[in-house]
């Protein structure tokens, strides 16, 4: 299978899965993962393991799952999927990025490709069934459980099953990159315990990643030879990966998050209000409680845990305590001062979560005009975050800017491949009263030549899918 054939397979799963409810756009998630995830795909290219022509031709994106199944998996053409259950148990960054850099030798050694020309008769659309299967384990989504049906899915999801040299060659790959990206290479000798630990405490399947990479002692002794010999120091991280208390903070979050039950909401407000609380804890109970619609509480933890954590997961905690000022409630006494400062700093923020949460503040203070800049700056980077789109829609709204506003929406769709939905959109633009229109001529136009642009990707997109 060519490099362009897996990609457009992939691009088309990665369609899919943007519909698909358990599909999870977590902008603070998101910018952890990212710091795990770009230093793995930077040693990756300084190894010679992703070449420049894979990289470029490949997504390297990560999809996160709502899924509370311990699971990370490479899909076709270079997507990860990373599930919220493989963060809420583990205990350091190494430890995920261990998983990711796995996953990215399979992708980095074509393992996928391999599989699918070995199994001609697996039709792509098996493969999709069969992607989207894994991302709905565990919940009841409906479309993509139900893809699953019939032998011949049954018998491609066994041949999708990585052989045991692959799994070597992944575990091999995998640790160099690990290392060579400056994590400690434990990470993965950890990883592989805690698996192993936890699969004997259940055996409901809640651990499919042991499924599909079953634990020989082969595997374990293999890594475990490939570390220095003799104690090992407990090493700080390089310069600009993610510290063990900010992933704790993740952790948390991930755990929370994949969470459904009140109950479980409750014991966890319980354990992290007392005094003594980890800074993990006190997270969890900030988002329980706000879970629990007891939003002020949750503001007060989150205040207490800005004291507690260190200067690098000060941005994690701020963002929580953005978050949660920004839920529905009146705002208390200097609260609007706090949000205030707290909007200005994330405007002139980097990163991805604290500008789409200053923009989200922005539009909550009366001051749509800073949402509107900063987006647009944004967007320009980064045309690909739908998120951002849809927030520069809801801004441009906010300033009576209709078809700046359509627009912006189109774009969402855009970004998640979703022609026929943009078109749509840009049709409305268009079909607006002569007086909204022409207020703008400059956007006018620019709608009419994206019209054109998203006609052809639309006609490219059913033609593939007539060819498949
Ligand atoms: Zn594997």
């Amino acid at each position: 299978m060519s490099v362009s054939a897996e990609r457009r397979l992939g691009d088309r799963l990665a369609r899919d899965i943007y519909r698909d409810p358990m599909y999870l756009d977590d902008p603070v998630i998101g910018d952890y993962l990212q710091q795990l995830w770009q230093p793995l795909l930077a040693a990756a290219r300084e190894r010679g393991e992703v070449p420049p022509d894979l990289a470029e031709r490949l997504a390297w994106e990560l999809m996160v799952s709502r899924d509370r199944a311990v699971n990370a998996f490479a899909m076709p053409g270079g997507y990860l999927g990373v599930n919220l259950g493989l963060l809420a148990v583990t205990e350091r960054p190494e430890e995920v990025a261990s998983v990711l850099a796995h996953e990215l030798s399979h992708v980095s050694q074509r393992h996928i490709a391999r599989l699918i020309s070995r199994e001609e008769k697996m039709a792509p659309w098996v493969m999709g069934a069969m992607v989207l299967g894994a991302l709905a384990a565990g919940s009841n989504a409906n479309a993509a459980g139900a893809a699953i049906v019939g032998s011949s899915a049954v018998a491609a999801q066994q041949s999708l099953n990585f052989s045991r040299d692959m799994e070597r060659e992944a575990d091999r790959v995998g640790f160099g990159v690990l290392t060579g990206a400056g994590f400690d290479g434990l990470g993965f000798v950890t990883m592989f315990d805690k698996l192993q630990q936890a699969s004997k405490l259940n055996d409901d399947g809640a651990f499919p990643y042991l499924r599909s990479h079953p634990l020989t002692g082969d595997r374990i002794a293999d890594m475990k030879a490939r570390l220095p010999v003799g104690p090992l120091a407990a090493s700080s991280p390089r310069p600009g990966l993610p510290t063990a208390e900010q992933h704790v903070l993740i952790s948390a979050r991930a755990r929370v998050m994949a969470e459904k039950s009140p109950d479980r909401w409750r014991t966890w407000l319980s354990t992290g209000s007392a005094d003594k609380a980890t800074a993990g804890d006190r997270y969890a109970a900030a988002l329980s409680a706000q879970r629990l619609g007891q939003r002020a509480q949750a503001i007060a933890l989150a205040q207490t845990l800005r004291g507690q954590v260190g200067s690098a997961s000060r941005p994690t905690v701020d963002a929580l305590l953005m978050e949660l000022l920004l839920s529905p409630g009146a705002l208390a006494t200097g609260q609007d001062v706090l949000l205030a400062s707290l909007r200005d700093s994330a405007l002139a923020s980097s990163s991805r979560a604290m500008v789409l949460l200053g923009a989200q503040a922005a539009l909550a203070t009366g001051q749509p005009g800073r949402a509107v800049s900063r987006l647009q700056e944004w967007a320009v980077q980064h045309p690909r975050d739908a998120q951002a789109w849809q927030l520069l829609s809801r801004a441009r709204s906010q300033q009576g800017q209709t078809l700046h506003a359509v627009r912006a929406d189109a774009e969402a769709h855009v970004a998640q491949r979703d022609y026929a939905g943009a078109l749509e959109r840009l049709k409305a633009a268009q079909a607006l009263p002569p007086a909204v229109r022409n207020a703008d001529p400059i956007e006018l136009a620019i709608v009419d030549s994206r019209r054109r642009d998203v006609e052809l990707l639309l006609k490219e997109q059913m033609r593939e899918a007539r060819e498949e």
